[in-house]
């Protein structure tokens, strides 16, 4: 009997097994605040893989893991995607089959990675492309180039308030659903705690809604993927984006069949070479990026706060309270999070990472925050976005510079600033914007540590020209910021 986890439910983790264990345990949902319809996903989804299963499957529904072991034994696992995971399993005596669900085996990534001075995703990324033969022409990249980022940074396109593409693909809820909402309602009045709103469904929870959503995607919505992929509207929740990483997260899709998939659909000429690139890196290279550091740096690293920040999360923040908040760009993503448990790369990264490494919030407890407010959140995922890509608290052992910017920035790549109180080129008075005030507020608290970073040379020559900078300092600490 084989033992698999809510996020390992694909054909390929039970293609080659005889009996499948699944387990739903309560207790996974009292350890931190999960936004509701996070939770709702991975209940639906192990309980519709069960019932899939049917008699192959034996479903335990119990508090903890250790008690549905007493009612169950399993003889094996699949390399489960967490270190606590891994422990837990390791004290039972399970035989740990390979991870499944990642383009590249561990081991062969140790290879890759043993003796380099340093880590780059764009080096693994190209010795991907390589070894897979995905995208090349030879031992050239197709097109003549291995990066089509210069193509693919558009800011929206003027006078539109939303993308002119079809919309994503939308499942239709069942009595599964009715069920898992009915359950929650009544998990919530027995005193467990949940953020945000829960419904309709937004992502698939089944290998057949996912495959319909990846074929959707890639039809009608891949060809605009690339161009559009950092920019923002505020009255445009999913922009050209795929909505793929809860199935892929969810271990219903492998990222190698939709790398195919979507690489078919540019040599049929249906899609072009910047979109299909930028897509394939993406999978290719930053998800499988995420997961391999994971497991390559020490567990300590997730711990790594290298800017000495402290500050907890305000309760408006926690709790996902868009109303609160006067900057336009704040107040709407995280409007989009407490409606959908979602908002896109550029709005985590560069709105409410950027807000909160301006404003030196606690790295760990921001990680926790993101894990249990995303759909898609998932420890291996979130330790290298949040501490490393967003918060640069490794010091930069993943990130090349600290990912954040004023309001320039935000003005360029969304319709945000139009209507918002502040004015993104303002950093002294009652309209100082506090990205770009804090932005530069930032800059001089971490000038020392930054120093030695060639990228910041520009950054912290500015800062040294700025006249107005005590001012600014002393206006962003009055704001409450360290
Ligand atoms: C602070 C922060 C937190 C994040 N937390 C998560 C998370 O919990 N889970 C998660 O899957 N992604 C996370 N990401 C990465 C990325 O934002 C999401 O994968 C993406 O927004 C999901 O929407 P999508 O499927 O429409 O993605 P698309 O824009 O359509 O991209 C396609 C796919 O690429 C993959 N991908 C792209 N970038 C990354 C990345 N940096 N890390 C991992 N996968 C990536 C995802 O599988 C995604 O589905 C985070 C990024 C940041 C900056
Ligand atoms: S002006 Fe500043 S705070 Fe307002 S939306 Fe623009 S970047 Fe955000």
């Amino acid at each position: 009997m084989r033992w698999l986890f809510a996020d390992q439910l694909g054909p390929h983790f039970t293609d080659d097994a005889d009996r499948i264990l699944l387990v739903e345990s309560r207790a996974v949902f009292e350890r931190r605040v999960y936004h509701r319809a996070k939770a709702h996903l991975i209940l639906s989804a192990l309980r519709h893989r069960a019932a899939e299963l049917g008699d192959r499957a034996q479903f335990v529904r119990s508090h903890t893991y250790g008690e549905a072991l007493r009612e169950a034994e399993p003889d094996e696992c699949v390399f489960p995607t967490s270190r606590g995971a891994q422990s837990f399993v390791a004290t039972r005596g399970l035989t740990m089959l390979p991870a499944r669900g990642f383009v590249t085996p561990i081991h062969e990534f140790r290879q890759w990675a043993d003796g380099r001075r340093r880590l780059v995703m764009e080096d693994y990324y190209r010795d991907y492309r390589r070894r897979s033969g995905v995208l090349m022409d030879g031992d050239r990249p197709v097109g003549g180039s291995w990066n089509y980022d210069a193509e693919n940074r558009e800011p929206p396109p003027k006078g539109e308030s939303r993308l002119p593409v079809p919309d994503p693909w939308w499942p239709r809820e069942d009595d599964i659903d009715a069920e898992v909402r009915a359950d929650l309602d009544r998990w919530e009045a027995e005193g467990v705690r949940f953020s945000g709103h829960d419904g309709p469904r937004r992502f698939p929870v089944t290998r057949q809604e996912a495959m319909a959503a990846l074929e959707h995607f890639i039809r009608l919505r891949l060809p605009t993927f690339g161009r559009f992929e950092d920019a923002m509207l505020a009255d445009d929740d999913w922009m050209s984006h795929s909505l793929l990483s809860v199935p892929l997260n969810l271990g219903l899709l492998d990222p190698q069949e939709v790398i195919g998939a979507v690489v078919a659909e540019y040599d049929a000429g249906r899609a072009p070479l910047a979109a299909v690139e930028g897509f394939v890196r993406q999978i290719a290279g930053w998800r499988e990026w995420m997961w391999q550091l994971y497991w390559w740096f020490p567990p300590e690293y997730a711990d790594s706060n290298e800017m000495h920040h402290t500050e907890p999360l305000p309760e408006w923040f926690r709790t996902l309270d868009a109303e609160a908040v006067t900057a336009r760009c704040l107040s709407v993503v995280l409007d989009r999070v407490q409606r959908l448990g979602w908002a896109h790369h550029i709005e985590r990264l560069m709105v409410l990472g950027s807000w909160a490494l301006q404003r030196g919030y606690d790295p760990q407890e921001l990680t926790d925050w993101f894990h249990g407010s995303f759909v898609d959140g998932y420890e291996w995922v979130m330790v290298g976005n949040v501490v490393g890509m967003s918060q640069y608290a490794d010091g930069g052992r993943l990130a090349t510079k600290p990912y954040t910017s004023g309001g320039a920035y935000i003005k360029r790549m969304s319709d945000f600033c139009g209507t918002c109180e502040y004015r993104p080129d303002r950093r002294v008075g009652p309209q100082a914007c506090p990205l770009t005030a804090g932005y530069w507020a930032f800059l001089d608290r971490a000038a020392p540590a930054l120093r030695g970073n060639r990228r910041m040379a520009q950054p912290l020559a500015g800062l040294g020209r700025l006249s107005d900078l005590a001012e600014v300092v002393a206006q962003e600490r009055a704001r409450g910021i360290p």
